[in-house]
């Protein structure tokens, strides 16, 4: 469902949160808004999130990029036509006051953006800035209120590239904060929650959506307004249940800690372009893709990284100028078939694993700080 996001619509939507206060915070690091700190929740109803707060409460920052999170619709019906990014992530904070009895929380906001215009500049911004904060000795862990468009690809990012085990939690909502039903406040207060969990330590950076938390590798966005519209093709790896954190699996694939990628040493990285499959695509989109200086080619094949014989020429010629060419599939999950419906060794082409196209272009592109030899890229998608 589309947006809304006419001048019409939007000036009626700032003068509603003009009078409510709502656009009156400041884009640079926002005062801590948790006032003086109510006791915890009884540990028989909190018993796994209880845990830190009763020694201690954990000190969170809450890093705000934008989003519907931050959006503001006209009236309570718009659950899907609305301005995104608009709410000050200190605001947010103060609308949750539930959240000040499980955590130290501070609000810092670093873009106002909906998370389709995230890139590659931005991701290595938001990386940087987390990381500093994840150095702090008074940071116990970081959530990021994030567009859910492309929340999968900034966490798989993180996921990826920070060095700390301190819990890291990326969060979203479906439905902005004026609408009836909104599902902003329940997930900020359980990211706060899952971040504040010394059970959520060393499991990489997870997205907390609709009381569940999944690993930023697997969690992908599949419908266009519902708000259960997380999935991991293998389950998340846990919920949030009445804040209680309930983990039941772990990230089987190496992470933060366990990667050979430092955020604090990318300051760069390179054009991956992905050209997506269909019946009668032009081949001309791979040639365009290389002339705007792609490095990488995501191909977003049909099935099993299909080629349809019009593009097989055009992707071999990209790969003779030393561009990489990468198989992937359309299809949303599943792997691709090394020398299955290609024979990839002959071509010097490689395949992803399971990683959906902007997934694989994420991993591609952080291959390629590394790596241009296609037999390592091959690994590379392989192993992560
Ligand atoms: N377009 C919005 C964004 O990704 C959608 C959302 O947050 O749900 O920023």
């Amino acid at each position: 469902m589309a947006r809304t996001t006419t001048l019409q619509s939007v000036r009626p939507i700032a003068a509603l949160l003009l009078c409510a206060g709502l656009l009156t915070g400041t884009a640079q690091a926002q005062t801590a808004v948790a006032p003086a700190a109510p006791a915890a929740p009884a540990a028989a109803t909190a018993p796994t999130a209880a845990a830190p707060s009763q020694a201690r409460k954990a000190n969170i920052v809450i890093v705000g990029t934008g989003g519907t999170i931050a959006g503001a619709g006209a009236s309570a019906i718009n659950t899907a036509a609305y301005q995104s990014a608009v709410v000050p992530v200190d605001k947010i904070i103060a609308s949750v006051p539930e959240i000040s009895k499980v955590a130290n929380v501070k609000g810092e906001q670093i873009f106002q953006i909906g998370s389709e215009s995230f890139n590659n500049e931005r991701l290595l911004k938001l990386g940087k800035r987390v990381s500093e904060l994840l150095k702090q000795p008074d940071v116990d862990g970081v959530v990021i209120t994030h567009g859910t468009d492309t929340i999968e690809e900034t966490a798989y990012f993180l996921n990826l590239t920070l060095k700390s085990d301190k819990p890291v939690v990326v969060v979203g909502s479906m439905r902005p904060g004026t609408a009836l039903g909104a599902d902003g406040a329940l997930n900020l207060y359980d990211a706060v929650l899952v971040a504040s969990s010394p059970e959520s330590k060393g499991k990489g950076t997870l997205v907390v959506l609709n009381d569940e938390i999944h690993t930023g590798r697997d969690v992908t966005k599949s419908n266009t307004f519902k708000t259960e519209t997380f999935r991991s093709p293998f389950g998340p790896l846990g919920y949030v249940v009445e804040g209680r954190t309930i983990y039941y699996r772990l990230p089987a694939r190496p992470h933060t800690t366990a990667t050979e990628w430092d955020i604090d040493r990318i300051d760069r990285l390179p054009e991956v372009a992905i050209v997506y499959a269909y019946g009668n695509a032009n081949p001309g989109s791979v040639d365009a893709a290389v002339k705007n200086g792609a490095k990488a080619i995501v191909y977003a094949g049909t099935g099993n990284g299909s080629v349809g014989e019009y593009m097989v020429e055009p992707l071999k010629a990209a790969r003779a100028k030393g561009v990489q060419i990468v198989r992937a599939s359309r299809t949303g999950s599943g792997v691709v078939i090394r020398n299955g419906e290609q024979p990839d060794d002959k071509y010097d082409w490689v395949v992803v694993d399971d990683q959906l196209p902007q997934k694989a272009r994420i991993l591609t592109a952080l291959a390629l700080t590394k790596t241009n030899d296609t037999r390592e890229l091959q690994k590379i998608l392989w192993k992560y």
